[in-house]
């Protein structure tokens, strides 16, 4: 049966954003419920070594997580997992209804979107037949089945370059195949790419279709030279995709500023263009997506969101946040 619950927050997403949101409301005593469709961790769980966040050398991704999720639930952060949320909506008194899949409502004051994003596909022929069935966009999930083969990462960013490096644990030969001359990915992750002997760059290429055999497995790709146009057959049992993400935000059901891709808008205190709606991390328009940037978004998030609570208590949300350069209307 659907279940009505009452927060002071709503924080959707367990990733280092949600997580870190969850503490800094948790410690703020506020009534914290954290919502994920899957496991605390989020992009986390997807990577295997963290090596730029402060503190810690190198932490494995979900080694990290716990640590994340630990912490929200020492201050009092409630987490509720498998719950997958439908919408998010305003109502006219000002509340916020947080819809989940099985029916229950979250009702609260503010919600903080914590979202995260979703794997862009290539969308060429083959490539969903084959998802599961060679075709990743994890490696860390599924790298180890490919001991020994010959894989293709397609991409040219951080996450491409990045995974590529790491799929040479386990494949013999890993072709990153990029459809312009140069890559984006930063210049360190670019040199340990380049001087990785089982990595080949095949640069100025697309893919054109995913190519299986008689029972169902990855066996080719089909690659064109966008250049020249010519054609030809790349004999790989995986491939990897790493060219972007999406920004999971089609759960909001009313109209929210975001930018060309989709990502929300925030002012400097992650509130969205709807007052007592937050944003924080890959959700969230802005130049780098990192889990530094997720936990700090969502530290201000926090805490901005608990400034407008108590301003919504003392009367009057827009003195309080007046000032703030923030889109209250
Ligand atoms: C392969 C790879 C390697 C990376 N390596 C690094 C690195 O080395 N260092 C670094 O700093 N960053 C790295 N990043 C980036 C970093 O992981 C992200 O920037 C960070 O995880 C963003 O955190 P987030 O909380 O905003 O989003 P996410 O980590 O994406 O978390 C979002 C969460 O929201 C949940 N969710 C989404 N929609 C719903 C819904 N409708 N209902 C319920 N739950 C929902 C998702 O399940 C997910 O758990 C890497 C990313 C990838 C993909």
């Amino acid at each position: 049966m659907a279940t009505t619950f009452t927060y002071d927050v709503v924080i959707i997403g367990a990733g280092p954003a949600g997580m870190c949101a969850g503490m800094y409301a948790g410690r703020s005593m506020l009534k914290t419920v954290v919502l994920e469709r899957g496991f605390p961790g989020g992009e986390l769980l997807n990577t295997e070594l963290i090596e730029d966040y402060p503190g810690f050398e190198h932490v494995l991704g979900h080694e990290l997580a716990q640590k994340f999720a630990d912490h929200a639930a020492k201050f009092g952060a409630e987490f509720k997992t498998g719950v997958i949320v439908e919408s998010v909506r305003k109502l006219g008194d000002g509340t916020f209804e947080t819809r989940t899949e099985s029916g229950d409502l979250y009702v609260s004051p503010s919600v903080i979107i914590t979202a995260g994003g979703t794997p862009v596909k290539l969308g060429v022929p083959g490539e969903l037949e084959y998802a599961g069935k060679g075709v990743s966009y994890c490696a860390i999930c599924d790298g180890a089945f490919f001991r020994e083969q010959t894989i293709a990462v397609i991409g040219g960013g951080d996450a491409a370059v990045e995974e590529s490096d790491f799929l040479t644990r386990y494949a013999s030969k890993v072709y990153l195949i990029h459809r312009r001359h140069e890559l984006r990915a930063s210049k360190i992750l670019q040199e340990r790419l380049l001087s990785n002997p089982k990595i080949e760059v095949i640069w100025d290429t697309v893919v054109d279709r995913v190519e299986g055999d008689e029972q169902g497995l990855v066996r080719s790709l089909k690659l064109r030279d966008v250049n020249t146009g010519d054609e030809r057959d790349l004999a790989v049992t995986g491939m990897f995709v790493f060219i972007g993400f999406r920004p999971n935000t089609g759960i909001i059901a009313d109209h929210v500023a975001h930018d060309d891709m989709g990502y929300l808008v925030t002012d400097a205190n992650m509130q969205t263009s709807m007052r007592g709606l937050f944003a924080a991390g890959d959700v969230r328009s802005q130049l780098t997506r990192q889990v530094t940037t997720a936990v700090g978004d969502a530290t201000t998030a926090a805490i901005a969101a608990e400034k407008y609570l108590k301003a919504l208590e003392d009367g009057n949300p827009a003195e309080r946040l007046a000032g703030t350069g923030g889109y209250a209307v």
